[in-house]
């Protein structure tokens, strides 16, 4: 495989962009917003920038990944040269099914489609395709330069090939990839989910305020983040639809959203992406502050 198409040049399709190129495959990066293509280079410029002056890559290797990228806004004509097709759009499902129909009907018959979604069926989008076996889950993680995981996803045809050829790639991107199968929220987000919607639970029924929470998980497990301050790291809105996901999926009350998170979505409070959420967020400023809605009276 040599051609790669990522299609949404957001933020995980900048990364996943950027990770091609840098190991040596051709990216054609697709989006409907010609703006939107042009922040990613720009990102994808200062990002390798960055490793430059820790001295992980010379200038020569940051040129030569730049000089890896093209960016279109028509998928037809990205796709007809395509090895291997990421979608990365937005988490949509409607917008995923179609898609991934214009994919399959623009894409040579022998490339590999594979989606970032981190919560739809694999299995209900390679059914809009005439080669479910080739269809595949790649969930990079955010932010994909930095994150070794990449979660594998066989939907329910994929072929024992496809997943072998996806497995090796993805080793040689110099991710360590880990094999699952198609059910709701995959592994990742099936237990990182529960968690942080149990800690919403906890601050809704007050057993205990954010700073708590969040230093119980931090001090306690050794997670880098607390629970409430990576909610609105991720997007509550993006929880509270992977919550949704496993709710209609499994059919099993103990995925319910906390009312306090459906509250605050509706609400607009969607974390760091809009300035609050259960912390507060200063641009410019990395100081966590709490947000004074739950700042203790
Ligand atoms: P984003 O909103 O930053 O970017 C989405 C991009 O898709 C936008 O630039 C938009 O213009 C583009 N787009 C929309 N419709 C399109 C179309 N028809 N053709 C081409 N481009 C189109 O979103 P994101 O956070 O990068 O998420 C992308 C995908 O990655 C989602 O499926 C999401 O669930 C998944 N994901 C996100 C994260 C994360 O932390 N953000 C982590 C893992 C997986």
């Amino acid at each position: 495989m040599k051609n790669i198409v990522v299609i949404g040049a957001g933020t995980m399709g900048n990364g996943i962009a950027h990770v091609f190129a840098m190991n040596d495959y051709a990216v054609s990066l697709v989006d409907i917003s010609e703006a939107a293509l042009e922040r990613a280079l720009a990102t994808i410029s200062k990002n390798l920038d960055r490793m430059v002056k820790k001295e992980k890559i010379s200038e020569a290797e940051k040129a030569a990944t730049l000089s890896n990228i093209t960016t279109s806004t028509s998928l037809d004509e990205a796709a007809a040269n395509a090895d291997l097709v990421v979608e990365a759009a937005t988490e949509n499902i409607d917008l995923k099914l179609k898609i991934f129909k214009q994919i399959d009907a623009a894409a040579p018959a022998k490339a590999i489609l594979a989606t970032n979604t981190s919560s739809i069926s694999i299995t209900k989008i390679a059914a809009q395709t005439s080669r479910p076996d080739k269809v595949i889950g790649m969930h990079f993680m955010n932010p994909v330069p930095v994150m070794k995981l990449i979660e594998v996803i066989r939907g329910y045809a994929t072929s024992d090939e496809v997943t072998a050829e996806i497995m090796e790639m993805s080793k040689n991107l110099g991710k360590i990839p880990t094999e699952v199968n198609d059910y709701p929220g995959f592994i990742a987000n099936r237990i990182l989910m529960p968690m942080i919607n149990e800690a919403i639970y906890s601050l809704y029924e007050s057993v205990a305020g954010v700073e708590e929470i969040d230093t119980v998980m931090k001090l306690g497990m050794a997670h880098p983040m607390g629970p409430l301050q990576l909610a609105d790291f991720i997007g509550l809105d993006v929880c509270l639809s992977i919550l949704n996901v496993l709710h209609d999926g499994f059919g099993n009350p103990k995925y319910a959203p906390c009312p306090l998170l459906v509250n605050m979505v509706t609400a607009g409070y969607l974390g760091r992406k809009t300035g609050e959420g259960f912390y507060k967020y200063e641009k410019g400023s990395k100081e966590v502050v709490i947000s004074s809605r739950f700042q203790k009276k």
